[in-house]
């Protein structure tokens, strides 16, 4: 099958006006300009999508499919806290049935915004088998210890055991405050051996700042309040508590590659330092829309990037967030750093985000070689393409996963 499209934006060199792209077995096997392109693949039937931008599908790099259902249910929250509260409220009364139907609600829209590839956190390992993906997804599972330390290992284990039949997965220990040292420690042995991504959310509040470099604040008292051991706190910052437990592990040299980290809102000098000096550069996930509902402190985008940080973006879940739109999430990331090129914005969620699942020889760019991931919007052309596509605010108009067309122009 050869797509042809006005503009034909590769994320691999400049767009190529009047090109195309030629699919064959859920690949893209070559791609140029339409009139290369047909020569060289004659009798091949042509899919013609007249002045619309081809793109390659985008990454979403963090949610939770699983809160689909939560939308619009919890107002921004005055703490943090607050919102931990008020989600484990709405959770007691969800059925497996509603995460199921959440999830898949979750595919459909993720998809009629253009995403093809989704980074997911779910709570509940155990109904992966009973839902058929119609995206590409990496399923995380999503591992807590607050309650029952004792068990960590325990509890990675059994939710490895309901992942490995699954295509992609990896690991999701869910935050220092809530699982143990010994459960990180657990996931990046298994993570080592299996060869697969972790990723955990990090120095998202001001109250978990305040938890782990004071000791004190209403996530602390929260905490503890449930019975988790406090004496990790009073020391160091969330980040240093993270690279601590890391580094005690006697497999670990510190933070892997395989780390995906959502958030890193909450940084101080001494973290910067850290970072710094940090050998692996782990990929960052920031989720802009997320990040503006509970008003954290500003995400040092610039700073991150000098380090040689990856930063990708995701849309969280709709418990704090409006729909699963990365264009929508491209705009806000606009609207908080004006001086990032539309460019760069469109890598966050295609080329950076197939880095940060460790695909980037096969996702996120029009290559060549690599899977058939495409979506298309329509481009007049009337500014630069990537301007026209950060714009773009309605479903897409035709997408394709793995080499079938999922929605028809
Ligand atoms: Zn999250």
């Amino acid at each position: 099958m050869i797509i042809r499209a006005g503009t034909v934006v590769t994320m691999d060199g400049p767009p190529i006006e009047n090109g195309a792209v030629a699919v064959s077995g859920g690949r893209i096997t070559n791609v140029g300009k339409f009139s290369d392109i047909s020569a060289t693949n004659s009798g091949e039937q042509i899919v013609d999508l007249g002045e619309q931008a081809l793109l390659p599908g985008l990454i979403n790099a963090h949610c939770h499919l699983d809160y689909t259902c939560l939308r619009g249910k919890i107002p921004p929250p005055k703490s943090f806290t607050e919102w931990i509260r008020a989600i484990n409220a709405e959770k007691a009364n969800l059925s497996p049935e509603d995460y199921i139907r959440s999830i898949n609600d979750g595919f459909a829209e993720a998809k009629r915004f253009g995403t093809t590839t989704l980074a997911n956190l779910t709570g509940f390992p155990e109904l992966v088998s009973r839902i058929q993906p119609s995206i590409r997804m990496w399923w995380f599972a999503e591992l807590i210890d607050v309650r029952e330390p004792s068990r960590a290992n325990e509890i990675v284990d059994a939710a490895l055991e309901k992942l490995k039949s699954t295509e992609r997965w990896g690991l999701a220990p869910h935050a220092p405050f809530s699982a143990s040292a010994k459960l990180y420690r657990r996931c990046e042995e298994i993570a080592r051996s299996e060869d697969v991504p972790l990723t955990t959310h990090l120095a998202e509040s001001r109250e978990e700042m305040s938890m782990f470099r004071d000791a004190r604040g209403p996530l602390y008292e929260f905490l503890k309040e449930i019975g988790r051991d406090m004496s990790d706190c009073g020391q160091r910052t969330p980040l240093g508590h993270f690279s601590e437990i890391l580094r005690d592990s006697s497999t670990s040299v510190g933070m892997t590659q395989n780390w995906l980290v959502a958030h890193l809102n909450e940084l101080v000098d001494d973290d910067f330092d850290l970072l710094a000096r940090s050998i692996t550069k782990f990929s960052i996930v920031h989720c802009p829309r997320s990040h503006e509902y509970f008003g954290h402190s500003p995400f040092q985008f610039d700073k991150l990037c000098e380090h040689g940080f990856n930063v990708c973006l995701g849309t969280d879940s709709l418990a704090s967030n409006d729909d699963l739109s990365l264009f929508a999430e491209m705009r806000a990331f606009q609207k908080e750093f004006p001086n990032v090129s539309p460019e760069e914005v469109l890598k966050m969620v295609t080329v950076n985000g197939a880095r940060a699942l460790r695909q980037e020889t096969v996702l996120g760019k029009i290559r060549s070689g690599f899977l058939a991931d495409l979506v298309a919007v329509p481009c007049a052309r009337s500014t630069s393409a990537f301007e026209e596509i950060v714009a773009f605010d309605r479903p897409v108009s035709w997408s394709m996963i793995g080499g079938q067309v999922q929605n028809s122009a």
